[in-house]
């Protein structure tokens, strides 16, 4: 049953022109009519929000999704999905310029048509939007609500006049793009994940602000797309939390590609002069100033805490580190969970998978599944890409963990030196005295592809030494997993074959 209709939102993260397929349904969406009570209601409909209500209405419950603005949410409109659509093109416009080390040629002046680059990352989105449009999930017997959700109480939530009751609700309202207060700033204009796939020019001069994952990988596809790239970075290195040698990798690529990499600097403050920005910088005593056409601020996220009623319904939260969760995902209402950037200390896309199901099994039955148990890999999709999964070596150190590391360089890889991409490592690390492998770190051009047999390994406690009896099609960049492990045995081999060959020789 239908009851309001409700303004659908304007934008569908799609170009009106491209549209073919809604992840919110056309004008005259009406919400239905609520039911009398609801097993799980879900506040925003971003991926952590329609995994759980998808997983859930799997198994009967009755579930409420609302969203306020596109299904999806950041993952499909404005983040995962187009910036990985647009990386692919700039991969592309990557190789074609270096097409003579793959002994092809092409003209020398490649035209980049930023305008099909877009079209295409347009109809990739929608194409995806599919599987997440209003009509997909309530033909999945979810009850779709478009509109502003709020908890009116410890057990209730109203969106566009409609109060739902629930037996359990999960916050799922995501983050939004977090600014910072740098003088000058708004006034003279900036983009941010959200606008910046809106674009209809390739930016001529571009500053990113950041070197996080989100600002490595789009100052490195807007530079292969054709821009004069600034990268800005407060700390010494990129990608904080990644290992020295990976961060300097990646330092090095964005440097090769022609990046302006300031690593060490702040911006103190932005002036516009007609079209231009003007762009103050400090690096420990040394000023500059960079004019740009755009800048592009990807600093980070900030939770979307706030007007979504917690207090009333009894919920802590932090405005920066987001929703208050124990273990299980269940914040200080024990009725309540949360899932998401809103509330995870790692934002990706995949944790939300994982936390859907934790979320089912904990929120609606007998489950007592914990985040900390999860194996989380993560990847950074920057040409070569960066993946890491477990644990780092600070971290084993600070947990009193001694570890022992294996490194492979691709260079010594046979299918990495026929592809030319001999750049990176695959790096293991096993507790000390023993096979386990607590963590590793992959460098390479496919590494958020090779880190997945490693996570394979730690989930299904696979040790090092049991790996080396994998066989890999030969040549591929994977072996490289295989070469480590056969380095981890190799001083074991060899020992026990010398004692062998001793006793046989003395025999
Ligand atoms: C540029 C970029 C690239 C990224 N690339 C990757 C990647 O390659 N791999 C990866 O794993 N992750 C990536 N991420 C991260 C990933 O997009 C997020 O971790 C993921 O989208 C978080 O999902 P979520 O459901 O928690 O939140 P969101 O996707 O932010 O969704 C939350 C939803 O809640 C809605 N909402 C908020 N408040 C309300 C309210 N009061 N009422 C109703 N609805 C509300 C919002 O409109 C939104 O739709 C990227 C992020 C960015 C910005």
């Amino acid at each position: 049953m239908q009851s309001e209709t409700v303004s659908p939102p304007t934008s569908l993260g799609i170009h009106a022109s491209d549209r073919t397929a809604d992840p919110a349904p056309s004008a005259g969406w009406r919400n239905p009519r609520p039911a009398r009570k609801y097993n799980l209601v879900i506040l925003g409909g971003g991926p952590a929000g329609v995994l759980t209500a998808r997983a859930a209405a799997v198994w009967g419950a009755k579930v409420a999704l609302i969203e306020r603005n596109l299904l999806g949410g950041t993952c499909l409109n404005t983040g995962c999905i187009p910036s990985k659509t647009i990386i692919r093109t700039s991969r592309f416009y990557a190789d074609m310029r270096n097409a003579e080390s793959l002994g092809a040629r092409v003209p020398r002046t490649i035209t980049v048509d930023f305008a099909a680059a877009m079209k295409r990352m347009r109809d990739v989105r929608t194409r995806l939007s599919r599987g997440v449009s209003a009509d997909t999930l309530s033909a999945a017997g979810i009850d779709v609500y478009f509109g502003e959700a709020r908890f009116a109480g410890r057990n209730t939530v109203v969106v566009a006049g409609e109060t739902l009751r629930f037996k359990k609700a999960l916050i799922a309202t995501g983050a939004r793009p977090l600014i910072p207060s740098i003088p000058g700033l708004v006034e003279a204009g900036y983009l941010t994940h959200e606008s910046v796939f809106e674009l209809t020019e390739c930016p001529q001069r571009l500053l990113v602000i950041g070197g996080g994952p989100l600002g490595c990988e789009l100052a490195q596809a807007f530079c292969r797309l054709g821009s004069r790239v600034t990268i800005v970075q407060k700390e010494p290195m990129f990608l904080r939390q990644e290992e020295r040698d990976a961060a300097q990798i990646l330092s090095d690529a964005l440097a090769r590609d022609g990046i302006d990499v300031r690593l060490n600097t702040e911006v103190l403050k932005v002036r516009k002069q007609g079209n231009e920005k003007l762009v103050d910088l400090i690096s420990d005593d040394y000023s500059s100033t960079v004019a740009v056409d755009h800048i592009l601020v990807g600093i980070g996220r900030s939770p979307n805490v706030e007007s979504i009623g917690l207090e009333t319904a009894g919920v802590h939260f932090d405005t920066y580190a987001g929703v208050r969760i124990n273990d299980f995902l269940q914040t200080t209402n024990s009725n309540i969970y949360a899932a998401g950037d809103v509330c995870m200390e790692h934002n990706f896309m995949h944790i939300e998978d994982a936390s859907a199901r934790i979320v089912v099994r904990n929120a609606l039955f007998w489950g007592r599944e914990r985040v900390s148990a999860l194996t989380i890999p993560w990847c950074t999709y920057t040409d070569p890409e960066i993946a890491h999964v477990g644990m780092y070596v600070r971290e084993a150190t600070r947990r009193g963990i001694p570890v022992k590391t294996f490194t492979i360089p691709m260079h010594d890889v046979d299918r990495a030196v026929a592809d030319g991409e001999e750049e990176g490592f695959v790096k293991i690390h096993v507790k000390e005295g023993t096979d386990k492998i607590v963590g590793a770190t992959v460098v390479a051009r496919h590494a958020g592809e090779l880190i997945n047999n490693i996570s394979l390994a730690i989930c299904s406690h696979i040790g090092l030494r049991r790996l080396a009896k994998v066989i890999y099609p030969y040549p591929t960049q994977a072996a490289a997993i295989k070469m480590a492990a056969d380095s981890y045995n190799m001083p074991r081999l060899s020992l026990a074959r010398k004692w062998l060959l001793g006793r046989w020789l003395a025999w």
